[in-house]
């Protein structure tokens, strides 16, 4: 009987290569019929790189990721406020590396259906719920066959839940969970080509009143950005929040079209991308408890957060290879699963906690930079130490 991870998106496929590492064997259900290279840039932090170094993927990685050597936080004129080296220039052991996030979900399904076997992953099929009361030895899973309209019930050994923000495993363990916590802030997200600029691997933070933008070149002659403007204060989020809603440049121009860095153009930036997206800065409140018995969550589905620390995706990572390692020294599932709970809970709700924290600052001086950014590596336990300090998370 196989551990069944519900959703192939960053984490669920990160947990498959960890468990087969750990000799644990494993399948993936995707909802997504076809996993097409969906989403814009993100980033993968020094301690997750390492994680996937680990697993024998840095070599492809490195062919498709940009080594971040800086962020430089400046104004709208590109007067440099504050520059903070990053990955490899700040002194950790490994890169932190700028990726589309749909060519990381590819790289990673492409390695768990060569290492796995190529039924490893199923696409088209939903989890929709789950029996974890009856059976000693297993979880009773209930899939939707989204090309037949089926549902089919299959026994898993045990059932992660890494199916992202909207996770229907953990509607199932948490039904009176509150709603998705909107920021406040409206994000406007493409990929445009574009000529890199100042190192060529430099992440730009630019702020001007309720107005940010990020961006930062993720290969391939493409540059990424996410424009931020701030409309409310933070509240429950009453609209929906779609990963792939179209956004219009009508509606985030006007705040940044007299934008004048002199080594990016922002105005042409925007209308250059053939695609731009809209989303809602959105997270939730910390769960008091994962998951029980067989069944647990996983990155997005556990703790989604703010993007503003860069570490949604490694700590989906992270998440990974702590189960896998779980498993491979407990005597039994539901004991890997709560040991992996207890390491990841509160860890992963101090960085949800430092994400909003990092987003109310609003820092403006280098003094202020310098202090928010320390503390946030201080706060998520990502400090260079720490990092390079930690035992490999690897169960061999
Ligand atoms: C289409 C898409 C685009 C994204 N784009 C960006 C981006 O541009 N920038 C950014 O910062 N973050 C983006 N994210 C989120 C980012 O990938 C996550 O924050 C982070 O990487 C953690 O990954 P995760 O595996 O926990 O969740 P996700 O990457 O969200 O993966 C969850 C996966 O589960 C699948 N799924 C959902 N419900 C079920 C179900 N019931 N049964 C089976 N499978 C299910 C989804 O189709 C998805 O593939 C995107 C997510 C998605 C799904």
């Amino acid at each position: 009987m196989r551990v069944l991870i519900a959703g192939g998106g960053i984490g669920g496929p990160a947990t498959a290569l960890s468990l087969h590492a750990a000799g644990v064997e494993t399948a993936v259900v995707e909802s997504a019929r076809e996993v097409r290279p969906l989403g814009v840039g993100i980033n993968l932090l020094p301690h997750a790189v390492r994680e996937l170094i680990e697993l024998g993927l840095g070599d492809e990685l490195a062919a498709i990721g940009v080594a971040t050597a800086e962020n430089v936080y400046c104004d709208r004129f590109g007067t440099r406020l504050f520059t903070e080296p990053r990955g490899l220039a700040q002194g950790y052991r490994w890169p932190q590396y700028s990726v589309h996030r749909g060519e990381l979900q590819r790289l990673l399904l492409a390695a768990v259906r060569e290492r796995l076997g190529a039924d490893a992953v199923r696409t088209g099929a939903r989890v929709v719920g789950f029996d974890d009361s009856g059976q000693r030895d297993s979880v009773r899973v209930r899939v939707l066959d989204r090309a037949t309209g089926t549902v089919g019930e299959t026994a898993a050994r045990a059932l992660i839940g890494a199916d992202g923000l909207h996770s229907a495993v953990r509607a199932a363990l948490h039904p009176r969970d509150g709603t998705l916590l909107w920021s406040g802030i409206r994000m406007w997200r493409g990929t445009t080509r574009a000529e890199p600029f100042l190192t060529g691997r430099s992440m730009v933070i630019v702020r001007d009143g309720d107005a940010e933008l990020v961006a930062y070149p993720i290969g391939g002659g493409r540059v990424n950005w996410v424009c931020q403007v701030r409309m409310s204060e933070p509240g429950p989020l009453t609209g929906e929040a779609v990963w792939n809603r179209a956004g219009r440049l009508a509606d985030v121009l006007p705040y940044f079209e007299d934008w004048r860095l002199g080594w990016l153009d922002v105005p042409g930036l925007l209308t250059g991308c053939d695609e731009i997206l809209e989303y809602p800065m959105v997270d939730r409140e910390p769960l008091p408890w994962w998951g029980s018995g067989r069944v647990t969550l996983l990155g997005d589905a556990a703790h989604p957060m703010y993007p503003v620390g860069a570490n949604g995706a490694s700590q989906a990572v992270v998440d990974a290879r702590v189960l896998a390692r779980e498993f491979a020294r407990a005597d039994d599932v539901p004991t890997a699963l709560s040991r992996y709970e207890t390491e990841r809970r509160a860890a992963t709700a101090a960085v949800v906690r430092a994400n909003r924290a990092m987003n109310r600052a609003g820092a403006r001086t280098p003094e202020e930079l310098a202090r928010v950014t320390d503390t946030y590596r201080d706060t998520t336990g990502g400090d260079v130490r720490n990092v390079n300090a930690r035992p490999s998370l690897s169960c061999r």
